[in-house]
């Protein structure tokens, strides 16, 4: 270990950094976040720099360094990007007694910068002795997205409650106790509670958490409706990987990609609520049952749902059997694959001038082919995501063509959308329902009525020679396989 890590004091002491550009306004953020007293020295300093020094935040001295400006200094910054004027400073600084640091020059440096994680008070330092910055740049993201946003917070309210916590044995008892408050009760009190309530909201976590440590009960089940996103891993969102981070139990549907189970805790129970193995798949009734049967069992649930578990994904009837039994519940948004199927195709759900509203709809229901509000849907401009579409599809454009939907409109399919296997079916209105039968479709597909992919767009609006088939209105279709 060439450096030793150290967390340095620096409230109420003196840090001078010579410099006015770049390099300097990235150290300054840095040390704008401490209580020290910072001196810059900058002939040409950048606005942002004035600026703080107007605000008081730091003193600005508009002129190149001179010997005794580092005095006293703990920390010492040769920012100047320029490696003579840099030399020149820092032999000033070092003379001056200051420990000093070169920016980007590791060599000529006393000590180095590491990356931060910022949680304050929870501060986490990643150095790689200058060997491999993109190595710190990326462990820090993945702590990043693991601790909690609000961790800072539930720390400084934690903190403050260490003396309380001790009416708890020592132990595991105890331990329990911190990890229930940091990655479970905390961050989610925190998170339901409006900002300026945050802090309120966990220190009420924390007594809450005590009474119940202190009964020795068991944590209470709890269930999360977590959205796992249309199926790439990296489409999920933070929320999304710290629930399945921490789940006892992951009920998920069949719709779900393998690579995102993976993600679930290691001694997580999985259970396919959509198998179809031995029977037909569970009935909604039977999930219901068994979302609240964990729970009831002091579980950590994660209801895991394809796409978004707000958009067709029966969430009211999960959240009602829920309530009807008193367990705790709460949801976590995810990426529906309407959003990611207009991604694919490079085109917006919304569009100045086309279509100032979407309709999400779906192709059956439980009685069979689902009715919508086909006429509106018809006029010109209309766009829809349907979902469940496939089987549905002659149906729809039945119905459509009937309240008088232009048979040229565009419709693209897509299927597995942001998947590696994704495949985009651009067509008509007229042409669909054989374009689907053709490209036989296996996987899951969206519907988008009224979009073309914005290549094809481009197609249909140029000139008869370049695009014959679009410009005489005739029935077309073009499969593309993943864009
Ligand atoms: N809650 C989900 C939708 C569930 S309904 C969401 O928000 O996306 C199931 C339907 O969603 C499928 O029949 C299909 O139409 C659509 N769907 C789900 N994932 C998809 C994907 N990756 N690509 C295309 N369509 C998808």
């Amino acid at each position: 270990m060439q450096h030793f890590p150290i967390f340095v004091a620096l409230a109420g002491r003196r840090v001078v950094l010579s410099g006015g550009g770049e390099a300097a306004l990235a150290k300054l953020r840095l040390l704008l976040k401490t209580e020290a007293h910072l001196t810059v020295f900058a002939e040409d300093a950048a606005p942002e720099i004035a600026a703080w020094a107007e605000a008081g935040r730091l003193r600005l001295v508009r002129r190149a360094m001179a010997p005794g400006d580092a005095l006293c200094a703990v920390l010492f910054y040769a920012a100047d990007e320029d490696a003579a004027e840099d030399a020149r400073t820092s032999a000033i600084a070092r003379a001056d007694g200051a420990l000093v640091n070169v920016v980007d020059n590791l060599a000529d440096s006393q000590f180095i910068t590491p990356a931060i994680v910022d949680r304050d008070p929870v501060t986490v330092a990643i150095g790689t002795e200058g060997a491999a910055p993109v190595l710190a740049r990326a462990i820090k993201a993945d702590l990043e997205a693991r601790l909690p946003a609000r961790l800072g917070l539930l720390a400084r309210v934690g903190k403050a409650f260490r003396r309380a916590a001790e009416a708890l044995p020592m132990g595991r008892r105890r331990r329990d106790f911190w990890a229930d408050y940091y990655f479970a009760e905390g961050p989610r009190a925190a998170d339901a509670a409006e900002d300026a309530d945050a802090e309120a909201a966990a220190q009420a976590a924390l007594e809450r958490l005590l009474a119940r440590h202190r009964a020795a009960e068991d944590a209470p089940g709890h269930v999360a409706f977590v959205g796992a996103g249309p199926g790439d891993p990296e489409l999920l969102t933070l929320k999304a990987r710290r629930a399945l981070d921490t789940a006892d139990v992951v009920i998920h549907d069949r719709l779900v990609a393998p690579e995102i189970l993976e993600l679930a805790r290691r001694e997580a129970v999985m259970i396919d609520a959509g198998k179809e193995g031995f029977g037909p798949s569970m009935t909604q009734g039977e999930i219901d049952a068994l979302i609240v049967k964990h729970a009831q069992e002091g579980a950590q649930v994660v209801r895991l749902k394809g796409g978004d578990p707000t958009v067709f994904g029966r969430l009211d009837e999960e959240i009602e059997a829920c309530d009807a039994a008193g367990v705790s519940w709460h949801v976590v948004p995810g990426i529906t694959a309407a959003s990611a199927s207009v991604a694919a195709i490079g085109q917006s759900l919304t569009r100045r001038g086309r279509n100032a509203s979407v309709r999400f709809l779906t192709g059956h229901d439980m009685k069979g082919f689902a009715e919508q509000d086909w006429r509106a849907l018809a006029a010109p401009g209309g766009v829809a995501a349907i979902y469940m579409g496939k089987r549905a599809a002659r149906f729809i454009q039945g119905r459509l063509i009937m309240h008088g939907a232009d048979r040229a409109t565009p419709v693209t399919v897509v299927e597995n959308a942001s998947r590696a296997d994704q495949r985009v079916l651009a067509t008509t209105l007229d042409a669909l329902p054989g374009a689907i039968a053709e490209a036989g479709l296996a996987g899951p597909a969206l519907v988008l009525y009224g979009l073309a992919p914005r290549a094809a767009e481009a197609a249909l609006a140029a000139p008869p020679s370049l695009a014959p088939d679009a410009a005489s209105g005739r029935a077309t279709h073009a499969t593309q396989e993943a864009l």
